[in-house]
């Protein structure tokens, strides 16, 4: 059973909902790391040799191409997480749509191909947002990867979907992957991104991991360049926010590690092609 690992190609500041983070008229100005931090990254994935999907900030792409052509350059999937890391349910429906537009033109001139997914800034589909998947056919996507479905920070919505599943629109479909849950003590946890993967220890990611590989769907992994890089600056924020953006920083690299090693990990395009049938039947 096929998984997918995916990188949500950002900086240090992209941290959603803090009235620390820079604006993103102030972006330019903020210590870049990405670069640094995108081909640490890069270099740990490249020593497993397998293909993974990187959903890149248009923003970021536009100030550092050079980081879409290595990473198309290694055999990675370029897919977009929007251009402006705005949560989907602050914008209206035009400006999402305009947003998921330009990205996806941004990021296609400088990889020289077709980008054909999409994540929100902070999974943030809700049940205020009924529009989002509409959007995303006509702006061309062919699969999303943003539902969170269960309860979440910013955003979550009430789904009992847990594995990829087809939305039809009027203008198209449109395969959603949401975000891994696996059922634990009689709770629905992701294990497999972000804070949770740093938190969790990786004995338990590994084995919650082989559980939905048996409920037969993918495991979906995501982390942040950020995150292998335990010495990144720190913005300010309340307790509760600060543990869940920084606990755990020196183990991300290790879990990368095992979790390429552990699960046979493909991109999203390859996980589609070859699962077709079973995703649009
Ligand atoms: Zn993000």
């Amino acid at each position: 059973m096929d998984s997918v690992f995916t990188v949500d190609v950002e900086d240090w500041y992209h941290i959603l909902d803090i009235p620390s983070a820079p604006k993103m008229s102030e972006w330019a100005s903020a210590a870049p790391h990405v670069e640094k931090d995108f081909i640490k990254l890069l270099d740990l994935i490249s020593e497993k040799n397998v293909p993974v999907t990187c959903f890149f900030l248009g923003w970021i792409a536009e100030r550092f191409p050079h980081l879409v052509k290595e990473a198309a350059a290694r055999g990675h999937e370029i897919a977009s997480h929007g251009y402006s890391h705005r949560l989907v349910y602050e914008m209206t429906e035009d400006e999402f749509y305009h947003d998921a537009v330009k990205s996806k033109n941004i990021i296609e001139d400088i990889a020289g191909r077709p980008v054909l997914g999409y994540r929100s800034a902070g999974f943030s589909i809700t049940e205020d947002t009924p529009w989002y998947f509409e959007n995303l056919i006509k702006a061309g996507y062919k699969y999303d990867s943003s539902v969170f479905p269960g309860p979440r920070g910013h955003g979550g919505l009430k789904s009992d979907r847990y594995g990829p599943y087809l939305v039809k629109g009027r203008a198209g479909n449109i395969i959603e992957f949401p975000i891994t849950l696996a059922k634990f003590l009689s709770r629905r946890i992701c294990f497999f991104g972000g804070g949770y993967l740093r938190l969790f220890p990786y004995p338990l990611i590994k084995s919650m991991g082989r559980r939905v590989l048996s409920e037969g769907r993918p495991v979906i992994f995501y982390v942040h360049p950020r995150e292998v890089n335990p010495g990144h600056p720190r913005l300010e924020m309340n307790y509760k926010r600060r543990f869940k953006s920084y606990v755990n920083l020196k183990t991300t690299e290790s879990k990368v590690s095992k979790i390429l090693e552990d699960f046979r990990v493909i991109t999203f395009e390859r996980y589609i092609k070859k699962h077709k049938e079973m995703l649009e039947g």
